[in-house]
């Protein structure tokens, strides 16, 4: 597309999971805008935002793809994963049965993989710790980190992680 030879253009579609109110809009909006919403409504409308990452040198675009309001389980259609090559899988750490769920979301996937421990400035009211967020990547060979929209603690970094696993995959 213009460029010299050499300059090769990456295309990769991450999608986001995880149970309602998790934070997986606000994530996706800190990222892509540096926009964090206290009051954010269940996602309507917008499908997927586009951010370029640089890995290497490469130039990314990452399209990342947030659910529209269909994270009931199951309900997550086959359109939604088709094409992706990464997966951020959100739980909140104030809420156990968001964490409960991971093991759900993750029998559908193959792609590459991280686990995110969502809302982390809420340490007084945590109800998941570290440690289990950490063992449980473990077994699962997945990625963890723990990430806050709101003061934007890990966001860049949980997204570049991924892209830059999906990245050294090629090949
Ligand atoms: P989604 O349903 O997974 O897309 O969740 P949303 O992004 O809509 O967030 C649900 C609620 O949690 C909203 O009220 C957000 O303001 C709040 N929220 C999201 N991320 C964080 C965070 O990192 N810290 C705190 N304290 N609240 C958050
Ligand atoms: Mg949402």
């Amino acid at each position: 597309h213009g460029e010299e030879s050499g300059g090769e253009e990456y295309l990769f579609k991450i999608v986001l999971i995880g149970d309602s109110a998790v934070g997986k809009s606000n994530l996706l909006s800190r990222f892509a805008r540096n926009e964090f919403d206290s009051n954010s409504k269940a996602t309507i409308g917008v499908e997927f935002q586009t951010q370029v990452v640089e890995i290497d040198g490469k130039e990314i675009k990452a399209q990342i793809w947030d659910t529209a309001g269909q994270e009931r389980f199951r309900a997550v259609t086959s359109a939604y994963y088709r094409g992706a090559v990464g997966v951020l899988i959100v739980y909140d750490i104030t809420r156990r049965t968001s964490f409960d769920s991971v093991k759900r979301w993750l029998d559908e996937l193959t792609m590459a993989r991280m686990l995110v421990g969502n809302k982390c400035d809420l340490e007084n009211i945590r109800d998941v710790s570290v440690e289990e967020g950490k063992d449980l990547a473990e077994e699962e060979s997945l990625f963890f980190m723990e990430t806050s929209a709101l003061d934007s603690t890990n966001v860049q970094t949980a997204f570049e992680v991924v892209i830059r696993e999906i990245y050294n995959n090629l090949s």
